[in-house]
């Protein structure tokens, strides 16, 4: 058996002849950048999102990077962020002078903690950055509560939740990345809705801020040679946004394949008394970016090197909390004091098992079997 934690090449073989023809329909036209597939991807994917303004741009991070630029932001100001994440949310709060302010989550759904969030706010708080975790929304309307209370900007890093339906308490359905300010995500080849390189993704509702993302992304111009202000070159490219259009129309089933691979780990675990499988939050649906387990009395480097013996691949997502890396030291002043118990227990005891859209009852049989040999249950 052949296990990835991600199998691009079994997806890509279903849908192998509309991806081929409208990648080979880009390089007829030659419109590499700019074409019009990104228009039209653009469009189509506003639509799915329910969401007034997507603009695309050249990955995930810079998503966020240009969020924060298009904020009104000056150097110093806070951004809180949660400590249990990739570091993309935050190196870009740093980067652009701006103070990283790092939160603990909550043990079960590994999204920012809200009692904790109030907390670390400050007269300096300018935006928080919730991330949709593994494919699993943060609790929106309490974040959505705190900013409006305390005047924040909201930017949801949807990289890894893209298709996930947010439930409103009062019963009305969003998606992932449509509540806050602005919403973000990555098109990297193993998210859930990826192209065939690097993309990415910003979206809002506002109009101003739309204008003002497309011009950042663009060298700061609105008209041409123009430059208002000191912007990047973050553009999606227009190959990407072909291979997108077609995976768009697959995204649901894709996240339901995922959905349905994660119910069958779930009832095969049930007997498995030293793991805790994946919580659902109430507020969301969970589409599965990953599969993670909580581990209890495990030897986990044992544990992954005994599977990668029977070819089952295993990761850790996310080994070090934010607040543990090296690159964070100098923001170390400002998250003393906090704890970040969670964070720290969860990077000590999680593993991601394989989770994509090709995995078989079978093949998930195969893992847990050999899971629970090596776990002795
Ligand atoms: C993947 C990811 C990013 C960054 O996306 P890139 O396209 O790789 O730049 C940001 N945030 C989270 C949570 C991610 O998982």
């Amino acid at each position: 058996m052949n296990i990835q934690m991600c199998d691009l090449k079994g997806q890509y073989l279903k849908i192998k002849d509309e991806i081929d023809a409208a990648i080979q329909e880009v390089i007829d036209s030659t419109a590499f950048i700019k074409g019009k597939e990104v228009s039209l991807f653009q469009d189509e994917l506003a639509s799915y999102l329910g969401v007034k303004h997507v603009i695309g741009c050249a990955n995930g991070t810079d998503a966020l990077q240009v969020a924060l630029m298009a904020l009104d932001l000056k150097p110093g100001d806070e951004v809180i962020t949660p400590d249990f994440t990739f570091i993309a949310t935050v190196e870009v709060v740093a980067l652009l002078g701006l103070t990283p302010i790092l939160v603990d989550v909550d043990p079960s759904t590994f999204t920012i903690d809200i009692k904790r969030l109030e907390e670390a706010i400050t007269p300096k708080t300018k935006a928080i950055i919730p991330v949709h975790l593994f494919g699993q929304c943060a609790n929106m309307d309490e974040v959505m509560r705190v900013a409006q209370k305390h005047n924040l900007y909201v930017i949801e890093d949807t990289a890894q939740a893209l298709g996930a339906d947010y439930y409103h308490s009062d019963g009305r359905v969003a998606k992932a990345g449509t509540i806050g300010t602005i919403g973000t995500t990555s098109f990297f080849p193993s998210k859930n809705l990826g192209c065939y390189g690097d993309g990415g993704a910003l979206f809002t509702n506002d109009d101003a801020l739309a204008a003002e993302i497309r011009s950042i992304a663009n060298h700061g111009m609105k008209v041409r040679y123009h430059h208002d202000r000191i912007g990047v070159n973050s553009r999606l490219d227009t190959i990407q946004a072909a291979i997108l259009r077609v995976k768009l129309k697959y995204l649901d089933s894709f996240n339901k394949a995922r959905i349905e691979a994660a119910n069958v780990y779930d009832a095969m675990l049930k007997p498995c008394s030293k793991v805790i499988t994946p919580a659902r939050a109430k507020w969301s649906n969970h589409i599965f970016h990953q599969y993670t387990l909580k581990l209890t009395g495990v030897d986990r480097d044992k544990l992954q090197k005994e599977l990668a013996a029977k070819g089952i691949p295993t990761m850790v997502y996310y080994p070090i909390p934010l607040h543990m890396q090296k690159a964070f030291d100098p923001y170390r002043e400002f998250n003393l004091g906090r704890s970040f118990q969670v964070s720290d227990t969860l990077s000590n005891s999680v593993i991601s098992l394989p989770m994509h859209t090709e995995l078989t009852d079978d093949v998930i049989k195969y893992i847990v079997d050999n899971l629970m040999v090596a776990l002795k249950e």
